[in-house]
């Protein structure tokens, strides 16, 4: 464990995995290191759990299931409200602790934190909204009602660029539905991850029902989308992920097992000459740059009228200069590190490839994983294969007469 790590409550973390109610090593010893993508520096090291520990874990939370699915939905709201409150109450080490392992600027990891807290107070109050239905009856000696039942076991694997809002999101309506859980967080970001279980299990949480797995998708997250004892798995990351997982649940669980995924795309934005460009700016801006561009949310293909559009491309460029890249832990920051080496270096290959395309790109620090924000120039949607998870907007111009067809481009990429 790195001593630099600046928590409060440096007790609170853990570098193990949870299984039962135990915290615990791999079965072999094999760890993997969590890196500081401002730096590359080595944070922690967490176990590399398997498929074998998977297997204990699911039958870990197959057990748990029997009484956590017999309390009441008043039970578990009260619970869920007391989860919001403790991670609020640690929401300093919780946002330190995002910014150390996914490189979000400090004062964005607040937001997350509560962001994260929020789907508890949700989910609280709409698990008590659980209703079933009544159903007009064909005979007058029947009376024909549905109630709903928590699925089971699920199985949430998360993403790291909301690496606890989106453990948050998974875990609070599993938990409120009564179903128990086995999380499965990003290889990049498992210390907020473990750090969040451990506080949810101190504020009243069942040992297993929330269990946590460190490791590769491609071990412990197959081992659970394979495995027939999950009854509902619940995901968040790339759209290839998500077909791969539907592959392996289609040919392993029962049929019609529920897949959530949340996966990525092309978000676009129109700019029309009715449009306050000093808004729209500030709007474009934000959403493309902000976490470094690393959102699913985030714009990535702007189109501007072309009688507006030297003006608001203009504005754009002025305000991509008053960006500050550079250190997550400084306040003024707007736009940290991007993940990894691997990330960082996909970003600089597209953007070399298409330097022909660059109209505005600003500084970022040479040291450690910094992408600087670019803007291009391309024709349309079309010009895009694909979602370029980093800070890289991209901006087409048309005439008031294709609008239609913009539209048309828009929608056609899903
Ligand atoms: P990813 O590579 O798909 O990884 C997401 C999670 O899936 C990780 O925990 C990963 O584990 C795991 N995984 C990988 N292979 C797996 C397999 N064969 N079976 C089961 N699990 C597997 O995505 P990412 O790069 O972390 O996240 C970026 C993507 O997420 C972007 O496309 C973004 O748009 C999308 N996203 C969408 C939303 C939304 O709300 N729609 C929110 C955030 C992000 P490893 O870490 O070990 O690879």
């Amino acid at each position: 464990m790195n001593a630099s790590l600046p928590l409060a409550r440096p007790d609170l973390l853990r570098t193990l995995a949870r299984i039962g109610d135990r915290w615990l090593a791999a079965d072999d010893g094999r760890s993997f290191p969590v890196r500081n993508p401002a730096s590359g520096d080595g944070l922690a090291e967490v176990p590399l759990m398997g498929a074998a520990e998977t297997r204990r874990a699911i039958a870990a939370a197959e057990t748990a299931l029997a009484a956590w699915r017999q309390t009441t939905a008043k039970e578990r709201a009260a619970l869920l409200m007391r989860l919001q409150a403790r991670l609020l109450a640690h929401q300093d080490d919780l946002a330190r602790l995002i910014t150390a392992e996914s490189g979000k600027p400090l004062a964005e990891a607040r937001g997350e934190v509560a962001y994260a807290a929020s789907f508890f107070e949700w989910f609280a109050e709409e698990g008590k909204r659980a209703y079933g239905e009544s159903i007009p009856s064909p005979t007058r000696d029947k009376r024909l009602i549905t109630i709903r039942q928590p699925v089971g076991v699920v199985a949430a694997i998360t993403p790291w660029n909301f690496p606890l809002a989106m453990i948050a999101r998974k875990v609070a309506p599993a938990l409120a539905a009564g179903c128990t859980t086995v999380v499965k967080p990003a290889e990049q970001t498992p210390l907020i991850a473990a750090i969040a279980v451990r506080l949810l299990h101190e504020a009243g949480v069942p040992r297993a029902a929330l269990q946590l797995l460190p490791g590769q998708g491609g071990t412990v997250g197959a081992a659970l989308t394979s495995d027939a004892r999950i009854n509902g798995v619940v995901f968040t990351g790339s759209t290839e992920t998500a077909q791969i997982i539907a592959r392996a649940m289609a040919a392993n669980m029962a049929p019609g097992t529920p897949l959530i995924a949340e996966t990525g795309g092309l978000n676009a934005m129109i700019v029309d000459s009715t449009a306050l460009p000093e808004q729209a700016v500030r709007d474009i801006v934000a959403s493309s740059f902000r976490s470094a561009g690393q959102r699913c949310s985030a714009l990535r293909c702007l189109y501007v009228q072309e009688d507006i559009a030297p003006h608001v491309i203009a504005m754009i460029k002025g305000a991509m200069d008053e960006l500050r890249v550079g250190d997550p832990w400084n306040l003024s920051t707007d736009v940290g590190p991007v993940i990894d080496d691997e990330a960082r270096q996909g970003i600089d290959a597209y953007a070399e490839a298409n330097a022909a395309r660059v109209l505005h790109r600003v500084w970022a620090p040479r040291q450690g994983h910094f992408i600087a924000p670019l803007l291009m120039k391309v024709n349309g949607i079309n010009d895009l294969d694909r979602e370029v998870f980093g800070p890289v907007l991209h901006v087409a111009t048309f005439r008031a007469d294709q609008l239609e067809r913009v539209i048309t481009d828009i929608n056609a990429r899903g």
